[in-house]
């Protein structure tokens, strides 16, 4: 059984004349510790669908297993998220904000602050634990958001365009970071993007979703080797 299972995703946004076909028949598998990248043009349903293995949104047929277990309307305690506008606190510095999916799992303060310096420390932000969200750059805001969402030590990590608004270097530099990262968990990322590039650099397996409303057309395998 694979670690992450979605069987036969589909969704319909409003009802009527005015349903939206986002998604039709998805279905994909991925095991633990893979990094896939669902790739396709703006409009084709990788948010949709990266929103309903979030359990933010509900499928209108079928379902997504993690761990062989259904996900109904609420995130698994073992995935987490990173958004493109990084979705930080602006009242709260990098610490707080780091720590802030320990304290809503109930981690106690002592043992969350320990935790949150640890990952501020490990995607190189060390010296900023006191600085506010504006006070950072763009790419300094996206590790703050991938700190926090590998503090609760994520089997699944959920990734929709993280890089999307930063300049090209920046990009670079972010995505190598991830892989660094990502090479000392033992987590299956999804990670959406719209960038060819950006897949084939990331990806061990790249899903190609269509321009029509949302049909996988083509998944491949590309299996490089890693440095
Ligand atoms: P992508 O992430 O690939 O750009 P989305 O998943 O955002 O694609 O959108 C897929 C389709 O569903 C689009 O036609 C979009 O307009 C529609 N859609 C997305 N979210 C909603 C929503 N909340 N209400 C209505 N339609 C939506
Ligand atoms: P990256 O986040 O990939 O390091 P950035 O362009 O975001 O790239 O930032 C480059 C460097 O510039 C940061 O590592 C940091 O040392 C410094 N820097 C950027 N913004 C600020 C800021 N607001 N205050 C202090 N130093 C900053």
């Amino acid at each position: 059984m694979s670690f992450l299972n979605i069987d036969h995703v589909s969704k319909t946004y409003g009802a009527g004349a005015q349903a939206t076909l986002a998604l039709d028949t998805v279905s994909i598998k991925a095991d633990l510790g893979e990094f896939i990248c669902l790739l396709g043009l703006s409009g084709c349903g990788k948010s949709t669908l990266l929103q309903i293995i979030s359990g933010l949104e509900e499928p209108s047929t079928g379902q997504v297993l993690v761990g062989d277990e259904p996900i109904h309307g609420k995130t698994h305690p073992s995935a987490s998220v990173v958004f493109q506008d990084h979705g930080l606190f602006p009242w709260m510095d990098v610490t707080a904000n780091v720590a802030f999916n320990l304290k809503a799992r109930g981690v106690g303060r002592a043992e969350r602050t320990r935790k949150a310096l640890d990952y501020i420390q490990m995607v190189g932000l060390s010296g900023f634990e006191k600085k506010y969200p504006h006070q950072l750059s763009g790419g300094m805001r996206q590790r703050v958001g991938i700190a926090r969402a590998l503090s609760t030590g994520p089997k699944l990590l959920l990734m929709d365009e993280p890089f999307g608004a930063l300049d090209a270097q920046t990009r670079t530099t972010m995505q190598n970071e991830l892989l660094r990262l990502w090479e000392r968990l033992t987590a299956t990322v999804v990670f959406v993007t719209h960038g060819i590039d950006e897949a084939v650099m990331l990806a061990d397996r790249v899903v190609v979703m269509s321009p029509r409303p949302g049909r996988v057309r083509q998944i491949f395998d590309i299996n490089l080797p890693r440095p």
